[in-house]
């Protein structure tokens, strides 16, 4: 049977009948004795609107029949069809253009055409080329320029198996297993004859216009992205909305946006390896200062808190720490707290176990960590508690010294 969508694709309402009504995995779903509703296939999602009110969520084929998956029950018996037009006729402008594209990529350029995917956003076509050479692509899309222009006749029309067979130029990437009776072609005046059972526009003059997008190597050919129709206006739009953005943030007109940032970039990580630097030079003074500290204080374990550093600077301290001589531990923590990042480190000369010193640490500071070589680091829930951490880190090394023989 041809179903309303088919033979009228213009149609945005209609009255039908729901014949069948049931569940599929939980789904609610009605038959009807004819519908206006696309179901997925062929690359083309399926159609949404509402049925009875009901809203449509999707739209799939089971067997001879098209089940209509609704937010919630409908009663068989007479019910109104209302098409979501504005997605069905973005559906049609896309799946439109990609007849035509992959009729023109092959008759002009020997480009094949694999796969056919109409996504949210943009669409993609798979291509059997290795890669689409910049004056070659932009041949491409001048030529479906100068297809839309012609304004060519776009026809659906129904064929026997047999007159199917005779036709030697139809273009089609093979009938589904088990076809039986009649198969449905989409002639582009002149341009292309296709085996389809999607929804189509009545002219290549309502596609508007092509862009080709981006395009990457798929499976052995290419896949090229495009937008078509309102899409690609749209899509133009916000182009134009974020270089206006840009322009201001950048300062530059857009022609020089590359170049700017590129500037811009390579000042940034100028700066950044300045930083680095600084932060290592720092580092290197603060481990200085809290050596010459230890050996004052006399105490075997001492305790410092950096608010405005990280975890990188503290493993710059404690590695700085590790290579001087001697067997004091210091206990650092850092950042505005109350969680923050802890290390415990020994002087070079320290033979204890830093592993179980660093878990009364972590302890201390509520926190969890682990180490090796001479600096033992974590993350502690409490930073405040960096005093009691050191008090116990001074009992457990002095119970060491004092129980050993
Ligand atoms: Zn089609």
């Amino acid at each position: 049977m041809q179903f309303l969508y088919e033979r009228e694709p213009g149609r945005r309402e209609a009255e039908s009948e729901v014949v069948a009504a049931g569940e599929q995995e939980g789904r609610p779903f009605v038959e009807l004795s004819d519908t206006l509703f696309y179901p997925e296939g062929g690359g083309q999602p399926a159609d949404r609107g509402t049925i009875a009110g009901a809203a449509v969520l999707d739209v799939q084929r089971a067997g001879g029949a098209i089940r209509h998956f609704l937010e919630r029950p409908v009663a068989p018996g007479p019910v109104r069809l209302v098409l979501d037009w504005a997605r069905r006729f973005d559906h049609m402008q896309q799946h439109t253009a990609q007849h035509l594209l992959s009729a023109l990529a092959e008759d002009r350029f020997g480009w094949k055409t694999t796969a056919f995917h109409l996504g949210p956003a943009v669409s993609d076509v798979e291509l059997a080329v290795p890669a689409l050479a910049e004056e070659l692509r932009a041949a491409l899309e001048e030529a479906v320029a100068a297809e839309i222009r012609a304004a060519r006749p776009v026809r659906p029309r129904r064929v026997t198996r047999d007159e199917f067979e005779r036709l030697a130029a139809v273009r089609t990437r093979g009938l589904p297993d088990g076809h039986a009776g009649e198969v449905r072609l989409v002639e582009i005046e002149g341009v292309d004859l296709n085996t389809c059972g999607g929804t189509h526009l009545a002219s290549t003059a309502e596609i508007e216009a092509l862009h080709l997008l981006a395009s990457e190597p798929m499976r052995g050919g290419t896949r090229l992205h495009f937008a078509a129709g309102g899409r690609a206006r749209r899509r133009m739009a916000a182009h134009e909305a974020r270089n206006a953005r840009l322009r201001g943030l950048i300062g530059a007109p857009e022609e020089e946006f590359a170049a700017v940032m590129a500037a811009k970039l390579d000042q940034l990580q100028g700066a950044e390896r300045r930083a680095r630097q600084l932060e290592q030079a720092l580092a290197e003074a603060t481990a200085a200062v809290l050596g010459a500290e230890a050996e004052a204080s006399g105490r075997p374990v001492l305790a410092a808190h950096y608010e405005d550093r990280d975890a990188a600077f503290l493993g710059a301290v404690a590695k700085a720490l590790s290579r001087r001589p001697g067997t004091r531990l210091a206990l650092l923590t850092a950042g505005p707290g109350p969680a923050g990042p802890f290390v415990l480190v020994a002087g070079a000369d320290f033979a204890g176990d830093l592993g179980a010193l660093g878990r009364i640490a972590a302890t201390a500071l509520f926190g969890r960590g682990g180490g090796s070589g001479g600096i033992f680091q974590g993350k502690a829930e409490r930073v405040d508690r960096g005093e009691a951490a050191r008090e116990a880190l001074q009992e457990a090394c002095e119970g060491t010294a004092g129980g050993a023989p």
